[in-house]
């Protein structure tokens, strides 16, 4: 009998811990909230996002592959990455897109107490403030990894979270399946997560090249399915 009460509390307990690390890192976990997975359902408009630069040519490509198909994307930088390449942040504004803030160092924020949380986010505003004189008001967990105190912070700031309704697995795919990932994720409001980064590596360590490469053909599939590219500013609430 005993034994059984104790199988059972172990059940729970193993249900309790499994449904709340979805709820922590899940992108569709709501348990963090406010929190902008997917933008409007009406219309056709979809977001373009792209995580962990800015870096050494895969940006560049990335942004020149977006000025000739006229496509405005959203980058959530991270402030180390910013500290290194500047100029890179600057022609990202220059050429028409958002910033979003991802942390200095691409901190996994599980178990980070609020002041930690708040000297990240704080550090990479500053940096980005001092580059391009703006302040994001959006923000992105790295691996969309919540943590509590996350979002009295971000709301202290006026800050949004985003994570995403649709990516390509651009961490492990190739081209091709980057791009059969994401067209087949997309739906009216879709929020696509795909990377110009990799974390805060130095550029000998990371290789975007499968995203570079797929991104003509994202946007192809995505227009030819009847979708707009449009701001991730579009999707926030007005207030
Ligand atoms: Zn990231």
């Amino acid at each position: 009998m005993l034994l059984h009460i104790l199988e059972i509390i172990a059940a729970v307990a193993l249900a309790c811990g499994l449904w709340f690390w979805w709820a922590c890192s899940e992108p569709w976990s709501t348990f963090f909230r406010p929190v902008l997975i997917r933008g409007p359902r009406e219309g056709n408009r979809i977001a373009l996002t792209f995580d962990d630069g800015p870096a050494e040519k895969f940006t560049e490509q990335i942004l020149t592959i977006l000025r000739e198909h006229r496509v405005p994307a959203t980058f959530f930088v991270c402030g180390k990455n910013v500290e290194s390449h500047p100029e890179l942040l600057r022609r990202i504004v220059a050429e028409g897109h958002e910033v979003g803030n991802h942390t200095y160092s691409h901190l996994f924020l599980y178990f980070k107490s609020r002041q930690r949380m708040a000297e990240e986010i704080e550090r990479t505003q500053a940096i980005i403030e001092k580059v391009t004189g703006l302040r994001p008001a959006i923000f992105r967990p790295p691996y969309g990894a919540r943590w509590f105190g996350l979002v009295p912070t971000l709301l202290q700031r006026g800050m949004h979270m985003i994570l995403w309704s649709a990516t390509g697995y651009d961490w492990k795919k190739g081209t091709q399946g980057i791009v059969a990932a994401t067209l087949r994720e997309l739906k009216p409001g879709a929020v696509i997560l795909l990377h110009d980064g990799q974390n805060t590596r130095q550029p000998e360590e990371i290789d975007r090249s499968s995203t570079v490469a797929a991104l003509p053909a994202i946007i192809a599939g995505a227009r030819e399915r009847g979708y707009t590219f449009a701001p991730l500013r579009d999707f926030l609430p007005t207030s």
